[in-house]
């Protein structure tokens, strides 16, 4: 357990035990709900799991991979996913957000130099309270050399909670389709419409620095496409035990993920 002080979160937040991540995807995931989150895709959906990179919290038996990423490209139906996290409780889910034309191509390790031309992918903004310079905690490069560097408080909290709702705005000028996720950390913005799909990685990388210009603080890599796993809604978050939940902006006006019970698991006392 020592390694998990390196950690500070904001009240009631911890790491999930193994009991608690089995207790949660037995009893309370919405496979249902993470079906629907893909209606909109006629594409392969890729998987993947960690079961326990950070918070190094893994069954027995799986300690040979605690570290590794666990990717599901071979299921039948969305039940089978489940029968995957009861089987390696994780200590998170992802998602490839690529859009494969085959499960052929989903299956071969695609390169992001091939994005646009050979695969498209949904566009995705990543908000993380970690990033924003906070007066008590200091800037992110601070907290790294504190080896904190995935450590936050309530204040980065309300601070991203309000540049995603600025960005959302923005966004909205230009895109129609745009969801906003409660990721357990901070937020993603996905952008579900066909026109983005396609776009090169030099493109989506000149929108992303275009944002940054404008002091919106966002990891470039995700809106360009380098790192292409997001975490899956309805999933939990056990690093934090906090349910990743997708948001309209009207609720993230006053939405407190250290209170809401629609994100705090039952074995926190959520959902009553
Ligand atoms: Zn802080």
């Amino acid at each position: 357990m020592k390694l998990l002080s390196r950690y500070n979160f904001p009240g009631g937040m911890r790491p999930a035990t193994v009991q608690d991540r089995r207790e949660y995807y037995l009893n309370e995931f919405q496979v249902g709900k993470m079906k629907r989150w893909f209606d909109h895709w006629s594409s392969p959906v890729v998987f993947a799991l960690v079961i326990g990179r950070h918070t190094r919290i893994f069954p027995k038996e799986h300690r040979n991979k605690f570290r590794d990423t666990i990717v599901i490209d071979e299921y039948r139906s969305f039940m089978d996913v489940l029968e995957w996290l009861l089987k390696y409780p994780p200590e998170s889910v992802y998602y490839d957000r690529n859009i494969y034309t085959s499960w052929e191509q989903a299956r071969t390790k695609q390169d992001v130099k091939d994005l646009g031309r050979k695969y498209g992918q949904e566009m995705a903004f990543d908000i993380d309270p970690e990033n924003f310079t906070c007066p008590i905690h200091g800037s992110l490069e601070q907290k790294m050399e504190r080896h904190q560097g995935l450590s936050f408080c309530r204040l980065e909290l309300q601070l991203a909670r309000m540049q995603v709702l600025e960005l959302y705005e923005l966004l909205s000028r230009r895109f129609g389709d745009i969801q906003i996720v409660y990721s357990g950390r901070g937020f993603h913005l996905h952008v579900l419409d066909d026109k983005v799909l396609w776009w090169t990685r030099k493109k989506r990388l000149a929108y992303a620095n275009s944002l940054i210009r404008k002091r919106f603080v966002m990891d470039e890599w995700v809106t360009a496409g380098g790192i292409r796993m997001i975490r899956l809604p309805y999933s939990l978050n056990s690093l934090v035990s906090r349910i990743a939940l997708p948001l309209k902006p009207s609720e993230l006006e006053s939405f407190d993920p250290l209170t809401d019970p629609r994100v705090i698991p039952s074995f926190l006392g959520g959902r009553a």
